[in-house]
């Protein structure tokens, strides 16, 4: 343990109160302050004569006080006057509500102010400008000054001065986690001069440089942790499964399977004959059959003596799981049950009991399936639905149940493949890039408010015929923006105003767990016409008789987004349909929705999201399960992960308290450590 690891409290002028406000801004060790980088800066390091003086350019002189202060009060506020000069001019400077400055301010002594002229005045006269005397180091003039993120009760400049504080006498002590040879092949500045510049830069060229240094080593530091876990798992071994025949359950399938669930299956039988963990991702548009291929692998799971946990995201999704995969699996042995928290404890009791006798083979359920104290006799596989809930720290943390269970993740978000090799580089990946026969388009719709009426009429015709309809809002309730359509108020209009006679409901993600269940449940079980929902049904459960989404406001959500939702219908025969609402005229938002109107191939879609909109976008709202980076920005340095990722491919990660196996640790866990 350095003296980096060493609370705040030990440094000088820190006591209880600052302590408590750095930690509100999770600063808690003298490393945590220096790794707490500005959010953006002020250039203020240019002095130029008052004689140069633009108005309404901020601009910093160096100037004598050539008059005493005077203070004056004026309508409850007081006022601090004085007056400076160059060789070049003079100026008046006033400050509101500061007259403790007047004691401060002396005359005859040169000091440093930044400020800004008006130029709707006819007075060449500066309001509240940062001051500085000349003979105290530069902080908040002079320089580039960071700006950070702050907290009650503490200033920027504190916090700068104590991180200016700190760089002095700990910066020595931080540790150079690149080797040499990827510092000079990539033309990066070294740990400490990229520390010192990020908060404290000499001028914009040096503090590019940090940048670019520490954009790196946070993609190096992932890339290192990802490769980590890959090797944890290669490492590890379990006995191969001897009995691969599939022969019996896909002749029991009321369908053929097409070419590419075909591949995925076969891809996962050479997992599991490998002799090490499976570790795969099974990526596919919505509707293009991952279910079956995961009851391939729990079907082969068993056949071989193991166990297998299916987790869903919800519980309702959960039991449609149990409800298509037992009448497939049971048959061939396979014994299924649900496993979930709502269920009585008495059969929660029961079902614990078959799984530690090894009497249930799959067991279905939430992810807290995992989590509870549930024991099973031989957990031999795992697999998640909906991956991209799960961080990559959990990913790590789910392969420590059982004795190195197989993983298998699936995920209905169409990840161009260039990009899931990027960021679920632990993970081997298959691809399910081929719908079902048959299957029909989902009939799209771009219109504006004009239509409403007739769109009403729809939503009641597609009703009448004993069909469901979604309705997604951008937001839960009324907000400042008056032009979004709130879940909330338009459900209550719909129901009060337009559908009377209907049952309309609302579902949102502010709801509590069970009655979000309640609300999906009752609408699966066709007791609610109209759900009026926010994006939580993106991720959401096969109602095959709605046939019609409605999307208010679809100018707000990404085209990848707006296509996980229209996959939401079109699940039963029944032909299907999705309208986008919105009165946005911007020409390539028109462009990118119309775009969706022309395709359902999700893979195309998710392609032209990422162009239109970038990876920071595209993996926008905590949807990937990546950790959160401080200084890169994925949509912006996709290529430095690139080369980071190639670097960190020959890092040494065999000592885990190494200072790059500390960093991966802090970068991925939240407790969860990814070494060792
Ligand atoms: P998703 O990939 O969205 O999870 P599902 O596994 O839920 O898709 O499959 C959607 C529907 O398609 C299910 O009703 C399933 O039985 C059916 N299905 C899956 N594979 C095929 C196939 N090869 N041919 C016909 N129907 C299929
Ligand atoms: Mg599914």
């Amino acid at each position: 343990m350095t003296a980096l690891q060493n609370p705040v409290s030990s440094l000088k002028g820190v006591g209880k109160t600052r302590s408590a406000q750095l930690a509100q801004l999770g600063i808690e060790s003298v490393y945590d302050l220096i790794a707490y980088f500005p959010r953006r800066y002020e250039d203020r390091s240019r002095v130029i004569p008052i004689g140069s003086l633009e108005p309404d350019v901020p601009s910093c002189i160096c100037a004598v006080v050539v008059s005493e202060p005077r203070n004056s009060y004026f309508g409850g506020r007081s006022i601090t006057r004085i007056r400076v000069a160059d060789d070049t001019g003079q100026l008046n400077i006033s400050y509101f509500n500061q007259s403790y400055l007047a004691d401060s301010l002396t005359y005859g002594e040169r000091y440093y102010f930044f400020g800004t002229l008006p130029g709707d005045s006819p007075y060449r006269q500066m309001t509240n400008p940062v001051t500085e005397r000349a003979d105290t180091p530069p902080v908040n003039t002079r320089r580039i000054v960071p700006v950070y993120r702050l907290t009650s009760g503490l200033s920027n400049k504190v916090l700068s001065k104590l991180i200016l504080n700190v760089l002095d006498t700990y910066l020595d002590l931080v540790p150079e986690i690149l080797p040499e040879q990827v510092l000079s092949a990539e033309h990066l500045c070294g740990v400490r001069e990229a520390y010192r510049n990020i908060h404290d830069p000499m001028d914009a060229e040096a503090l590019e440089l940090a940048r670019k240094r520490l954009v790196f080593e946070e993609f190096y530091i992932f890339a290192a942790g990802l490769k980590a876990l890959r090797n944890r798992r290669i490492t590890r071994s379990r006995a191969p499964y001897t009995k691969l025949d599939l022969q019996p359950l896909l002749s029991s399938l009321p369908f053929s399977p097409t070419g590419a669930q075909m591949r995925a299956m076969e891809e996962i039988r050479q997992d599991l004959a490998s002799g090490t963990p499976m570790n795969r991702l099974l990526q596919g548009d919505v509707g293009s059959g991952k279910t079956i291929v995961a009851a391939a692998a729990a079907c082969l799971a068993s056949i071989n003596g193991e166990q297998s946990a299916f987790m869903a995201p919800t519980e309702i999704l959960a039991e449609q799981h149990l409800r298509s995969l037992s009448p497939l699996l049971e048959p061939l042995g396979v014994r299924c049950a649900l496993l979930t928290g709502s269920m009585k404890e008495s059969e929660k009791k029961h079902i614990r009991e078959a799984l530690a006798s090894g009497d249930i083979s799959l067991v279905i359920g939430t992810h807290a399936l995992i989590s509870e104290r549930t024991v099973f006799s031989r957990l031999g596989l795992v697999i998640a639905d909906e991956q991209h809930r799960f961080g990559v720290e959990q990913r790590g943390a789910l392969g420590e149940k059982g004795d190195a269970p197989h993983m298998l993740f699936m995920s209905a978000t169409p990840i161009p493949r260039t990009m899931s090799m990027l960021l679920y580089g632990d993970l081997n990946v298959s691809v399910l890039d081929e719908l079902p026969p048959g299957r029909q388009k989902i009939e799209t719709y771009l219109v504006n408010e004009q239509m409403r009426s007739r769109i009403n009429n729809f939503i009641r015709r597609q009703v009448d015929e004993g069909h469901q309809v979604y309705i997604v809002c951008p937001a839960i309730e009324e907000g400042e923006d008056e032009s979004l359509k709130s879940a909330e108020l338009w459900a209550e209009t719909l129901q009060r105003s337009v559908f009377p006679d209907r049952r309309v409901a609302l579902l949102h993600g502010r709801m509590k767990g069970q009655e979000k269940e309640a609300v999906m449940r009752s609408f699966a079980d066709g007791e609610t016409d109209i759900l009026v929902a926010t994006t939580v049904i993106e991720v959401g459960v096969d109602v095959p008789n709605a046939t019609l989404m409605v999307i208010e406001n679809a100018e707000r959500f990404g085209l990848s987004q707006l296509h996980q939702l229209r996959g939401r219908v079109g699940r039963g025969s029944a032909e299907s349909y999705c309208v986008l609402f919105s009165e946005n005229k911007n020409p390539d938002t028109q462009a990118r929705l119309k775009a969706l109107c022309a395709t359902n191939d999700g893979f195309a879609i998710a392609e032209q999201d990422l162009m239109l909109r970038g990876p920071g976008d595209f993996f926008g709202s905590q949807q990937h399960g990546l950790p959160a980076f401080k200084v890169a920005n994925l949509s912006l340095d996709v290529q430095t992960l690139q080369r980071a990722k190639a670097a960190a491919e020959r890092a040494d990660l065999s000592d885990p308290a190494s200072p790059l196996a500390q960093r991966i640790d802090m970068l991925f866990s939240h407790g969860t450590p990814v070494l060792n």
